[in-house]
């Protein structure tokens, strides 16, 4: 049996959510930008260690908050699922603190809305334009201890313009939801260094 992981990506406009999905997809990138104005789900399957994953990734609008209720969710077409996704990619730009404030927000506003363990449910921040590094707000090291080390999420950088760490960062998340679906298994340690670009393969 295939298994289904649902991830929501989730970010401030114009940080490179969009961006980033379609490079992993389709190894694509536009330097127009088209927002995202409904929810849109891409469906790609991959290959980790040798075992086949579906995934369900969702491209979030911008929403305002995280939904705190199942019914605000059902009211809301553009957070259909993001309750009840297996992990989280929490995008912002390495430019802009403002975005680094909104994934704060969201963060902390996943751990207090999702019931019980849920609450533990995998999020890997992502900051996005690294190419732009030099107009960085913080340093990396100073936001990677703080996301690691505080937050407890996992912390990738990369740049959805020039596809570095794009595959990186969804290995990184798969890995950590894999393993914490399977741990009793023991299979967890199978995982480093297993997505390849070319055994990632479209539905
Ligand atoms: P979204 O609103 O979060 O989905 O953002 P988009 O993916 O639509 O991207 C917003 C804008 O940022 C577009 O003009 C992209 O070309 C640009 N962009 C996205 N990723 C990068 C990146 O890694 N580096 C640079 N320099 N620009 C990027
Ligand atoms: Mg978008």
């Amino acid at each position: 049996m295939v298994e289904t992981l649902s991830i929501a990506v989730i970010g401030a406009p114009g940080v490179g959510k969009t961006s980033i999905i379609r490079q992993f997809i389709y190894n694509d990138f536009s330097e127009v930008y088209t927002p995202t104005r409904s929810r849109y789900v891409y469906r790609p399957s991959v290959i980790l260690n040798g075992n086949m994953y579906e995934l369900k990734i969702l491209d979030v609008p911008p929403i305002s908050s995280f939904p705190s209720s199942s019914s605000q969710e059902w009211l809301d077409l553009r957070c259909r699922g993001v309750r009840n996704a297996n992990a989280y990619v929490l995008v912002y730009d390495i430019c802009c603190v403002e975005s680094f404030e909104y994934v704060k927000m969201i963060r902390q506003q996943i751990v207090e809305h999702r019931e019980g363990s849920s609450s533990e449910v995998p999020i890997l921040v992502v900051g996005n334009k690294r190419d732009l590094q030099r107009q960085r707000f913080m340093p990396r090291r100073a936001v990677s201890v703080l996301v690691k080390k505080t937050w407890k999420c996992g912390y990738v950088e990369c740049s959805a313009k020039f596809n570095w760490h794009v595959i990186l960062l969804f290995k990184e998340l798969l890995g950590i939801a894999v393993a914490r679906g399977m741990r009793q298994n023991h299979t967890s340690i199978r995982l480093q260094g297993a997505l390849q670009r070319n055994r990632c393969t479209i539905m």
